[in-house]
């Protein structure tokens, strides 16, 4: 049975921003689940609503087949762990942990052991007497996880649960949350506006604009196959490269390259059709000499990335990018030639 079940779920706010819009979501049973989107997409909005701290305006929400559409947060049994983790400052980590099971009213001495449990249990054996004032970030962090555990929760969710440490930290906590996921096999949704994170942790990922699911998949699916332009140009650390372009006969023509159009992509792409060709700076191989189905240009740009260089092309006034390795970097006003892999090309329909 899945874990979270949404349906047509809508949420505009007072003032008429509609922050979900008919959304459809299902979450299975101990996924590691992430939602990405930029900026005001409605992320946090559909996390809150899932937790019951903001109501819908329609469409309804299931938790293990249960609707609690209507139902407040403290019936839900949700944990959740907010973006500055909103721990007590004038508690002990101890009391922070143990919160919840006071307010579910268990004894004292039955607190004390489950926090001190859980405690341990998130590496923060030592700290139990400190205040929050008195931790790092990550530490922090561990905290408000911990606090959400003892109630042990049927859903976590996270909102931007790493956002808050620097990078070096946040790479170690990244570690750390996923072998806790594992372990503990909770469904677990969480936000990002980070997609390297997202990439990294999840076992599926919603990718959202305005309200709406745009594509749903693994990260590899998200990364390899976007749906569509908005997803293309949205997921990868250096942006996809996206090219306008034409079907002519058997091929694609696109900024002087001649590339071929696969057989799947005849029917739907007739010939005359203007498309936008997508393939990403590392599917790209660049040489000093022609070859054929190659992006002809002059090197405008060369940055040093360690390890590889981003080689910035400028093919018939259009930028094209390419991850070059170490060692093999051209040089500024240089010509060069950009090949795309096989199968890496992506073809969408313009707008
Ligand atoms: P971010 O990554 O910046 O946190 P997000 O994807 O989490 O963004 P939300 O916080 O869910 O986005 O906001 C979605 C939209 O709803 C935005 O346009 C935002 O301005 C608006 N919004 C959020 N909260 C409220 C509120 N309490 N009242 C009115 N509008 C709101």
């Amino acid at each position: 049975m899945a874990a979270i079940t949404i349906r047509e779920l809508t949420k505009v706010y007072p003032g008429g921003v509609r922050a979900l819009d008919a959304l459809d979501l299902d979450v299975a049973d101990g996924e590691f689940f992430a939602l990405l989107g930029p900026s005001g997409c409605g992320k946090t909005t559909l996390l809150r609503t899932v937790a019951g701290l903001e109501s819908a305006t329609s469409g309804t929400v299931a938790l293990g087949g249960a609707d609690v559409t209507r139902l407040p947060p403290g019936r839900r049994n949700v944990g959740m762990v907010f973006q500055d983790y909103a721990l007590f400052p004038h508690m002990s980590v101890l009391d922070n942990i143990a919160y919840p099971l006071k307010i579910k009213k268990r004894g004292k001495a039955d607190r004390h052991a489950r926090a001190a449990e859980a405690a341990d249990y998130l590496g923060l054996e030592g700290l139990g007497r400190r205040r929050p004032g008195e931790l790092s970030g990550g530490q922090q962090q561990r905290v408000a996880l911990a606090r959400a555990l003892v109630a042990e929760p049927r859903i976590f969710l996270l909102d931007e649960p790493l956002s808050n440490l620097d990078a070096r930290l946040r790479l170690e906590a990244r570690t750390f949350l996923k072998r806790l996921q594992k372990e503990l096999a909770v469904t677990t949704v969480f936000v990002t506006h980070d997609q390297a994170e997202a990439l990294a942790l999840a076992d599926r990922i919603a990718v959202m604009e305005k309200g709406r699911i745009r594509q749903l998949g693994t990260p590899t699916e998200v990364f390899r196959r976007p749906a569509n332009l908005f997803v293309a140009s949205f997921i990868g650390s250096t942006p996809m490269n996206l090219l306008p372009g034409r079907v002519e006969g058997e091929h694609v023509v696109a900024a002087g390259a001649v590339l071929p159009l696969p057989e799947e992509a005849r029917a739907e792409l007739p010939v005359g059709e203007e498309i936008v060709c997508g393939v990403r700076p590392e599917y790209l191989d660049y040489s000093d000499r022609p070859a054929d189905g190659a992006f002809a240009g002059r090197v405008s740009v060369v940055e040093h990335l360690g390890g590889s260089a981003l080689v910035t092309l400028d093919v018939e006034g259009e930028p094209l990018h390419v991850v070059v390795g170490e060692g093999r970097e051209p040089e500024p006003g240089d010509e060069g030639w950009a090949l795309p892999r096989p199968g890496r090309v992506l073809l969408y329909r313009d707008g």
